[in-house]
Order: structure tokens, then C-alpha cells, then sequence
């Protein structure tokens, strides 16, 4: 088993031993507690259902995986072990619960936010001198600017600078940051892993065994941890990941040169588009470009807002990852950064028939 590739590792990993009569999936464990003597002890330091969705984590990822209530609650499970003071590197258009958080080790714990562009790679090389911790998120949220992870990561460790990634709009399928180097591989379960919108979890991937245990302690000692229920629907999704993922790109793709054509949008952000200005970043080490696309309407967020309101297949809603395809105005969310156009709408791919989602989009950009 050990030699699979991701895309088999994902299908097959987290399975009961093969003995006579064993269940093929791993059993959903409702319990609290365990009968003594004790390996886990109690549910909220290990469960095995956990287990099974953490060791499919892990092989896509590489490193030991952590599984969180949330994406939220694992990014803040990273961020309590930063002791106070720390000056902490940070992209300047992020998901907007991790501002709110670097906003919070500012104003409460006296650290210092160095604010990046993450594709300007040198500025990011010179903010690192003196740093303690790097975090970057790449493909970013929702401008879907791409660092060059490899040369980023790489200089962080040699300044001994920790880092973590966000690599939820890239998932281990497309990028794996913790083979570059990086110490903390993070993923909002909730989007592509479990991909049908019907849970919220996150997760964290960690190369070092001292770092695995102290967030493993701050997840027991935080409490944030995952229902049962939730993970076993999670490692179901997952077991699809890859094909799920190959068709949303293919439709990421042709929606966004559709896009680029049509007369009522102004500029359009994908980097799987030749023309896009993180299309070669992405295409020297990316396996692949992701399914989110953002584009900005002509006419302002009121013209934004009326095609968002107006679908009819597309669901007005926030999140991406599903199967199902969403859009929305970010902006009208309170937080969204200054750096992020107020009639920008974000597109959440998903696996439906490429040209039933085109003809929806047409309609409401006409509306
Ligand atoms: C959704 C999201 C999160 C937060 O995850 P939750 O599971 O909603 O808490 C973090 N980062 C990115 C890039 C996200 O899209």
C-alpha cells in the first residue's frame, strides 16, 4: 500500500485489515469513551473513524494529519502555539477567518503582521528576515493570485522560519507543500476533500513528529475536534476526490474562456487562462489549476449582486468544493479585504454539465 499514488492512496487508504469477514469501509465510532487499559482513553483525544480519514490525509498529503471541528479551528490551533511578540508573514488577501485572526495576534498578543502580495515573491524573501512564521494560502482566496511555493518555502527554512500553508483551493492532489519543506500542510475538509457541502471540518498535516504532538495537544486541550458522523461522510467524499476534481477544472476551464468573452464582464481570474498573470507560476509546479474562478462584472456590485440573485442552477451561496456549482459577491461579506474588487464574484465550480452551467450564467449576467 505503501507505494500508491494519491489519486489510488485516496480510494484505498483508512480500510478495516482484510481478515475474514471484515467490513470494507471503516465503521462510523459513536462513542466517548474506551474500556480500560487505554491507548485513546477518551473521545476527545481519538476516535477510530478519525483515524481511518486521517491516514487517507496523510498519504495524499504526506506527514501525519489532525482533523479539526473546522478549517477555522484548525488555522487557530496553529496559530495559539506562536508565542506573543512573534512577527508573523502573511498574504494581504487571505480567507477572511484567518484575517480576522492575524488582525486578533495583533491587537491582543503584540505580534507583528508583516502583510504580503504572495506573488511578489522578493518582497516576501526580504519580510522574512527576522520572522518567526510564514503562512501562506495559494491559490489565494478569492483573488486566486499564486505564490511560487517551492522558492518561498525553501527560503523560509533556510532562515528557520516555520511555515504553514493553507492548501484548501489546491488540495494535496495539485500541490504538497509539505514536500517543499513546509512544516504544516492546512485543508478546510469542508471544501474539495468532502466535496457535497453537507459538512464543516478541517484538517492539519505536519512533517514533524514534536510539532505533530503539540498541535495534537492543543486539539485534545482546545476541544476542537470532529463529529464521527462528519468524518465518515468526509472519507466517503474523498474517496472521489480525483475525479471530481478532473471534471470542475475541465469546467473551471471552459467557463473561464466563456467568460473572458462575454460582453457584460469585465476581467476575468483563472490561472489555468494562457493569458492569466499566475498562469506560469502555477504551470511550473501545480498539477493542475484548481476550480474556483473569479471575475468582475461590468456595472458595479449592484450588476454583481442581480446576475448572483438571478441563477437558477448556480446557487447563490457561499463555500466551494462542491459538487455542486455556487457563486456569490464577495464583498457582501463584512471582512473581505480592501484589496478585493467590490463587483468581483466568485465562482465555485462544480461537476455539472458544462453547458447547462454556461446557459445559466448567461441568462443572470443578462438579467
Ligand atoms: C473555507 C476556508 C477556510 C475555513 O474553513 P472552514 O471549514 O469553513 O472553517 C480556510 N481557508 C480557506 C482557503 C477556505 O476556503
Amino acid at each position: 500500500m505503501k507505494n500508491l499514488r494519491p489519486d489510488s492512496w485516496i480510494v484505498a487508504a483508512g480500510r478495516p485489515d482484510r481478515t475474514a469477514d471484515a467490513s470494507l469501509n471503516a465503521p462510523i465510532s459513536f462513542t466517548s469513551t474506551y474500556v480500560a487499559p487505554n491507548v485513546i482513553g477518551y473521545g476527545r483525544s481519538g476516535n477510530e473513524t478519525w483515524s481511518a480519514l486521517e491516514s487517507a490525509i496523510s498519504g495524499l498529503e504526506g506527514g501525519q494529519t489532525l482533523l479539526f471541528s473546522s478549517g477555522l479551528a484548525s488555522i487557530a490551533a496553529v496559530f495559539a502555539l506562536l508565542p506573543d511578540h512573534s512577527i508573523i508573514v502573511a498574504p494581504r488577501n487571505c480567507y477572511t477567518g484567518t484575517m480576522y485572526w492575524l488582525k486578533r495576534l495583533e491587537s491582543e498578543r503584540q505580534c507583528t503582521v508583516r502583510y504580503v502580495d504572495v506573488a511578489d515573491t522578493a518582497d516576501i524573501l526580504e519580510a522574512l528576515r527576522g520572522a518567526n512564521f510564514l503562512w501562506m494560502e495559494s491559490p489565494t482566496n478569492p483573488a486566486l493570485e499564486v505564490a511560487d511555493l517551492p522558492v518561498i518555502i525553501a527560503a523560509a527554512k533556510k532562515l528557520g522560519v516555520g511555515v504553514g500553508v493553507d492548501n484548501t483551493f489546491a488540495t494535496g492532489l495539485l500541490q504538497q507543500p509539505l514536500a517543499m519543506g513546509a512544516d504544516i500542510s492546512m485543508n478546510s475538509v469542508t471544501k474539495f476533500l468532502s466535496g457535497h457541502s453537507d459538512l464543516i471540518m478541517g484538517s492539519l498535516s505536519i512533517n514533524d513528529e514534536a510539532l505533530f504532538n503539540r498541535l495534537a495537544t492543543e486539539r485534545k486541550q482546545g476541544g476542537a475536534i470532529p463529529g464521527a458522523m462528519e468524518v465518515w461522510l468526509a472519507l466517503r467524499g474523498l474517496r472521489t476526490l480525483d475525479v471530481r476534481l478532473e471534471r470542475a477544472q475541465k469546467n473551471a476551464l471552459e467557463l473561464a474562456r466563456r467568460l473572458q468573452e462575454h460582453p457584460s464582464v469585465e476581467s476575468v481570474r483563472y490561472p489555468g487562462l494562457p493569458s492569466d498573470p499566475f498562469h506560469k507560476v502555477a504551470a511550473s509546479f501545480m498539477k493542475g489549476f484548481g476550480a474556483i474562478v473569479s471575475f468582475e462584472v461590468k456595472g458595479g456590485s449592484q450588476a454583481a449582486d442581480k446576475a448572483c440573485n438571478s441563477s437558477e442552477l448556480i446557487a447563490h451561496a457561499t463555500s466551494l468544493g462542491g459538487v455542486e456549482t455556487l457563486w456569490e459577491r464577495r464583498h457582501r461579506w463584512e471582512g473581505e479585504s480592501v484589496h478585493i474588487p467590490e463587483n468581483l464574484i466568485r465562482l465555485a465550480v462544480g461537476i455539472e454539465n458544462v453547458e447547462d452551467l454556461w446557459a445559466d450564467i448567461d441568462q443572470a449576467l443578462r438579467a
